[in-house]
């Protein structure tokens, strides 16, 4: 290969993030934990209690959720116990939805579909005006009023929708009902509803697997546990690739034909198309998997900070490590993106409101991401794209790549607040030059690889990181209190209950 390396298409990166938003940690699940440590040992619901609670909503499956405008991502979103992803996105972004394209890792709901839809009412009002109100807008004003009006674009993922198609008798015909409001709503709707997978380019899936190999996650484990077992990666991959075909791709093929013929998909039964469909699904699950363990749940790895006293403030605290995790992955995807024919780096921004919300993500909503990339409307051959093994200096990158914490700071979609915990998430160690930035911009938490800490090469340098202060820094690293202090909203597990009766 020339420098040329595959990238991942927009299409393909809001798709798998729809995907990987699905299995964002339930919030839920963690208050509970939390609850029933503080309460004793159960929760504040009884056994048979909870039994019902879960049939009921066995039907509806969590569904994550891209929010996407100007083809940059506006939102990151999940549905939570009492609300519809959809639903979460039309409190959260309200009007903000007009011309935005949704990508739903099932398709939605009629409830949460006429919701969206919904804004195309406006543009039938604009038409009914009578003649003499719609003659004082400009031409060029009017054409701006019929655009504003509604979502622009809904794209789902076509496997089991949001109402489970798979969830046997008793809710089946209720589901087949949903399912056909869906189309209704769909064929009236000025919003374009649609399936819109793209195959991976070429050696996609072996590139992300190689680099996936080589970064810092993996690197970091592999370097401290020689002696581990080396295929720990492959094993933690295969296990995910089942658990997510499980999650994502009806197994039995002539039940998701039946599927797809009821959401109004009958043209994709036939084959090729059908045939295309799967593998086009099953390499996206498997490029998903090969990322998602790049940043695995590993013995007792996680993001630490090297500083004791530290942890010790809450304002400072860590995400639990399994949020922590899932967002280290985003930044991953979104590396995949890269212009550099070298290194790819991603960035993501979240912050931490008062309140716990609606949302499936908790408290927490997204800010901003980035990957690096030549300047915005720059062409393909305008830059250099030499690196620090090419002895002209003049003919390197380093000036003018744009890094990726500096555009998730700068196409950011929310104001980061100084009162709030904000956090980005960098998949490699931030440089000199974005250490000031992200200090100055008010983020409060770092989260990033470490192997770079105090390099220093002729065009970039990772000097200031280690020194930073006023800024927590969360760094992939073994539990350096020891794997005997319980992480505090991490699952007990039997072998940290026998060590710490040791104490
Ligand atoms: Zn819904
Ligand atoms: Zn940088």
């Amino acid at each position: 290969m020339t420098g040329q390396i595959p990238r991942l298409s927009k299409v393909n990166l809001f798709t798998l993030l729809s995907l990987w938003m699905e299995l964002f940690p339930a919030v839920e699940a963690q208050r509970q934990k939390s609850q029933e440590k503080e309460e004793g040992k159960h929760g504040p619901l009884g056994d048979n209690e909870m039994a019902r609670v879960s049939t009921d909503k066995k039907q509806v499956k969590k569904t994550g959720l891209v929010v996407v405008k100007n083809m940059k991502i506006v939102g990151l979103h999940c549905s939570s116990e009492d609300l519809h992803a959809g639903k979460i996105a039309l409190i959260k972004h309200g009007s903000r939805l007009k011309n935005c394209d949704l990508y739903f890792s099932r398709k939605p709901c009629s409830a949460c579909l006429k919701m969206i839809v919904n804004g195309s009412a406006f543009e039938r009002q604009v038409e009914a005006l009578p003649e003499e109100m719609v003659s004082w807008l400009e031409p060029s004003g009017l054409q701006q009023v019929f655009q504003a009006a509604g979502v622009n674009r809904i794209s789902y993922w076509p496997a089991d929708p949001e109402i489970s198609l798979l969830s046997g008798a008793s809710g089946s015909e209720d589901a087949k009902l949903d399912a056909k409001a869906v189309e209704r709503l769909k064929s009236n709707s000025r919003a374009h509803v649609c399936v819109l997978l793209q195959p991976l380019v070429c050696f996609m899936v072996q590139f992300v697997e190689e680099t996936s190999h080589k970064c810092d996650f993996i690197q970091k484990i592999s370097k401290t546990l020689p002696d581990a077992n080396v295929d720990f990666y492959s094993e933690c991959r295969q296990e995910r690739v089942k658990e997510y075909e499980m999650l994502f791709l009806v197994s039995n093929e002539e039940l998701h034909k039946q599927i797809l013929m009821t959401i109004g998909l009958e043209n994709l039964c036939e084959n090729p198309y059908f045939s295309n469909l799967r593998q086009n699904m099953k390499d996206l699950i498997l490029l998903l998997a090969t990322v998602a363990s790049s940043v695995p749940n590993f013995k007792h790895y996680g993001f630490y900070s090297g500083n004791t006293e530290q942890i010790n403030e809450i304002h400072n605290q860590s995400l639990p490590q399994e949020v922590a995790r899932h967002c280290m992955v985003q930044a991953r995807l979104l590396a995949y993106r890269t212009e550099d024919h070298k290194t790819g780096v991603g960035a993501v921004i979240w912050a931490e409101g008062k309140s716990r919300n609606c949302d499936g993500t908790g408290a927490m909503y997204f800010i901003g991401c980035g990957y690096n990339a030549f300047p915005a409307g720059s062409e393909y051959a305008d830059f250099p794209n030499m690196d620090d093994k090419q002895k002209d200096r003049e003919i390197r990158k380093f000036r003018y790549i744009i890094h990726a914490e500096q555009n998730a700071l700068t196409f950011r979609c929310q104001e980061i607040k100084p009162e709030e915990k904000s956090m980005i998430f960098v998949t490699k160690c931030p440089c000199d030059e974005c250490v000031p930035l992200i200090k100055g911009a008010g983020i409060k938490q770092i989260y990033a690889g470490d192997v770079d800490v105090g390099k220093k090469k002729a065009d970039i340098s990772y000097m200031r990181f280690g020194e930073l202060e006023g800024v927590s820094k969360f760094t992939w690293q073994l539990n350096p209190s020891g794997t005997c202090v319980l992480e505090q909203n991490e699952p007990e597990s039997r072998e940290s209950k026998y060590l710490q009766g040791l104490y």
